[in-house]
């Protein structure tokens, strides 16, 4: 199969549609990370989402729609989701919310748990495509299971080349991290995946409620936080003030004698811009030049940090290790 880089035209978004409605797979941009798009309501094409990421069946698929209206078709709203997805939608938020029952979506998408994972995204490519299309679409990180997600085209080019019927080109990811997860369970809101939106500006705009983070996924149905993720090829060391010789070194900060910085000036939110492009540049360096592994510099766990830090923690392989399916 030969992948098409598609730029954002009027007439790509209408071809990456057609490929959509002809049962297809197109990557596509959004202001978090690529996603991975097919058919939410086409079982076929989601099962070839899952077939080429390498994903388990177990891990369900985020739906993407156009707006609060689309969601409502899909899943039941209670009032806290309801003032959270009109505070933060579109944008990088993701609410699990129960499926209704005539929805349509494809049953594969969901991991049959009776819960959706739905997503108004921001990025107006993206928002072109769900609307040139008419339907929900699922769009899981453009990468191979539990590796590096992608911020560039070229980044889904270098997975997907020849699996995939096309790219569509836009901004490269504006944040660079995934959706922050939300579930209400009244009384309580409960982070299943940290992410561009952090706790802080959540409690701003829901005040009153508990809110805490329910990282494994035990209690509620999110497979997705078990999975090794984010993972380079190479050996990571996380928390390293100094590399060993033959490392790449990713800093933070003023540093001297690092390879390349996530941020020089200490900058959050260009650190998780800069974050899988360094680490994926980093992992081709060691499989093609004599290094030995890459070394990341510490970085303030607070504000956004705390899921950068997720991140590289899930990189390492440092959390839950006994949880860790695959
Ligand atoms: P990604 O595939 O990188 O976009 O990650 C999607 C995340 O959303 C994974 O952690 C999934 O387990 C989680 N997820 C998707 N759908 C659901 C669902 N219906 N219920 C719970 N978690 C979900
Ligand atoms: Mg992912």
């Amino acid at each position: 199969m030969n992948t098409l880089l598609l730029p954002p035209s009027a007439g790509n978004i209408f071809t990456a549609s057609r490929i959509l409605t002809q049962g297809g797979l197109v990557a596509f941009p959004t202001e978090t990370v690529y996603g991975l798009g097919a058919d939410a309501l086409n079982p076929q094409a989601v099962t070839k989402v899952f077939e080429v990421k390498g994903r388990p069946a177990s891990n369900p698929l985020i739906v993407h729609i156009k707006d609060i209206n689309m969601a409502s078709e899909l899943a039941h709203f209670d009032e806290v989701s309801y003032e959270l997805a009109e505070h933060f939608w579109p944008g990088p938020l993701t609410l699990i919310l129960p499926l209704r029952e005539h929805s349509k979506i494809a049953e594969n998408i969901t991991a049959k748990s009776g819960y959706v994972a739905l997503r108004v995204p921001q990025n107006q490519t993206f928002i072109e495509l769900i609307e040139s299309f008419g339907r929900p679409i699922v769009g899981p990180s453009a990468n191979l299971s539990g590796k590096i997600s992608s911020t560039t085209a070229l980044h889904v080019l270098s997975d997907f080349d020849g699996k995939i019927d096309a790219i569509l080109e836009g901004d490269n990811c504006l944040m660079g991290l995934e959706s922050t997860i939300l579930m209400y369970d009244d009384p309580k809101l409960q982070i299943l995946r940290l992410g561009c939106i952090t706790k802080d500006e959540i409690s701003t705009k829901i005040q009153d409620l508990a809110i805490e983070a329910s990282l494994e996924g035990d209690k509620i149905p999110t497979p997705g936080s078990k999975f090794r993720h984010y993972s380079p090829d190479a050996p990571l060391r996380i928390n390293c003030n100094e590399k060993s010789n033959k490392e790449v070194l990713i800093g933070f900060g003023e540093l001297k004698g690092a390879e390349f910085n996530l941020s020089i000036s200490g900058d959050l939110d260009e650190a998780a811009k800069n974050l899988y492009n360094l680490l994926r540049t980093a992992d081709n360096m060691v499989k093609s030049q004599d290094y030995s592994g890459i070394a990341v510099s510490p970085v303030p766990n607070i504000g956004l940090g705390l899921s950068i830090n997720d991140r590289l923690e899930r990189a390492a392989g440092k959390i839950s290790a006994k949880s860790f399916i695959k």
